[in-house]
């Protein structure tokens, strides 16, 4: 056979049967006069008058309560930059794959024509009847803290920005057990982050939530480090986590540091850099697809290291598909209001532990592995693991019932799930 070009081979893809990834079906008997009479009017009407008086039951009786809106303005997609959102809808229909995929949640995919931040957010308030959550993504930094902010403020069902607060979640999670492996306290330990945008932003305030202590954070953008009183390429956000030390660059803000977060660009952490770092150091260069440091020179620069990357060929893959289609279920099978910090914080400890729990068969398998163990190349599960769906969601759910912002009564975690091995 001959080879074809991935560009080939990706556009026959999409274009084969029906042009693009997903369609929508109908879910009931829809087959007969009576069926249609049920469906539609007159029957529908009765529906309608039930969630009228009481509107929770939206969630009882129509899609709301498992359909997540996928929205974004087309700004960052992928690696890509901004493409709009036209070009970005191949994206957005993967991330509604996912969704289906690994929670079985719906998906509609929203493409706004649309930059002006106050009217992103109009319309997006605008769709809450629709949805039983919303999944901002690809949305440019720094317009997409003040977005998210808005909408979560104005919103009464959960808004979650993947490119944040996923990534924030999925490393959180690495670093837990990279800490305890290595035997660093997490309230001790020194950290640089590479990188200021929308990813870094929001993981640098995820770690303080996990106990680092804000000032051993130091932040580097393409300006350098991020100081206090500094005026080129600043905004508010980056702001709050300008270090009064006076370190420039990141040579100089990497030695002596216990950790490393790249969410950036490739190869900007050198060997040199590595070897000034403390010892045992952890390093998660997750600039996609090209890592900030590969995992060789990594290891190659100190073999206590421990490395993840955003790559599926190399060990600790940091990969959100770990996160948010499990976030999500959580939220709507409690009809949450929100996504609080408490239950990312649930979903990190639960993602952590089940890395350290025996391996199934299965997963095995379906990487061709014949072993793998809680270790310096296993702090995290593989995507595939059927069990963080289990794991996650189920954490999410109790932490929404706990932190009172679910809307469900009589919440039993160990029937839920049940529900979610099915
Ligand atoms: P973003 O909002 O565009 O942020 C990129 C940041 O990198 C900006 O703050 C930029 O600085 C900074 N930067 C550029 N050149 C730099 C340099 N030479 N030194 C230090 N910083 C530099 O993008 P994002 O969404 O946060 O994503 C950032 C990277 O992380 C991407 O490669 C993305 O693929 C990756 N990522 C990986 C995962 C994962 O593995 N799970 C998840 C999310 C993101 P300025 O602010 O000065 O422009
Ligand atoms: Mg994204």
């Amino acid at each position: 056979m001959e080879d074809k070009s991935l560009k080939q081979e990706a556009l026959e893809y999409h274009n084969m049967e029906k042009p693009g990834k997903i369609e929508v079906r109908y879910t009931k008997p829809f087959n007969s006069q009576k069926d249609l009479s049920l469906a539609y009017t007159p029957g529908v009407a009765e529906v309608c008058m039930q969630i009228k008086e009481n509107p929770q039951d939206a969630y009882k009786y129509t899609t709301k309560s498992n359909l997540v809106a996928v929205v974004t303005n087309g700004t960052a997609v992928l690696g890509l930059g901004n493409i709009g959102a036209l070009a970005g809808k191949p994206v957005m229909e993967g991330k509604g794959n996912l969704f289906k995929k690994f929670a079985d949640i719906d998906v509609f995919d929203i493409e706004l024509n649309e930059k002006n931040p106050d009217k992103i957010v109009e319309i997006v308030v605008a769709l809450e009847p629709t949805f039983g959550g919303i999944n901002l993504e690809d949305i440019k930094a720094p317009e997409c803290f003040y977005i998210e902010d808005e909408l979560k403020k104005k919103m009464n069902i959960p808004v979650f920005h993947d490119d944040q607060h996923g990534t924030a979640v999925v490393s959180g999670a690495a670093l837990l057990n990279a800490l305890e492996i290595s035997q660093k306290n997490i309230e001790d330990i020194k950290v640089v982050i590479s990188g200021a945008g929308a990813a870094a932003i929001a993981c640098a305030k995820f770690y303080v939530s996990l106990g680092v202590k804000k000032e051993n954070i130091i932040m580097v953008d393409s300006k350098g480090v991020i100081y206090e009183g500094r005026t080129e390429g600043m905004n508010p956000y980056k702001e709050l986590f300008a270090t009064n030390l006076s370190v420039r660059t990141l040579k100089e803000a990497i030695e002596g540091a216990d950790v490393f977060f790249g969410l950036s660009q490739p190869n900007l952490l050198t060997k040199e850099m590595v070897k000034s770092m403390n010892d045992h150091p952890i390093i998660f260069a997750m600039a996609n697809p090209m890592p900030e440091i590969t995992y060789e020179d990594a290891k190659e620069a100190n073999k206590n290291a421990i490395v993840g990357t955003g790559r599926s060929d190399y060990p600790n893959q940091i990969n959100n598909v770990l996160i948010f289609p499990f976030m999500f279920r959580g939220a709507l099978d409690t009809m949450a209001t929100t996504i609080n910090e408490e239950m990312k914080i649930a979903a990190a400890k639960a993602l952590a532990s089940l890395a350290k729990m025996d391996v199934p068969e299965g997963v095995l398998k379906a990487y061709g592995l014949s072993n793998l163990k809680f270790g310096p190349d296993y702090i995290i599960p593989k995507p595939f693991d059927p069990r963080a769906l289990i794991y996650v969601s189920s954490a999410v759910a109790q932490a929404a019932i706990d932190s009172k912002v679910a809307r469900i009564e009589n919440f039993d975690i160990l029937e839920y799930k049940k529900t979610l091995e099915l």
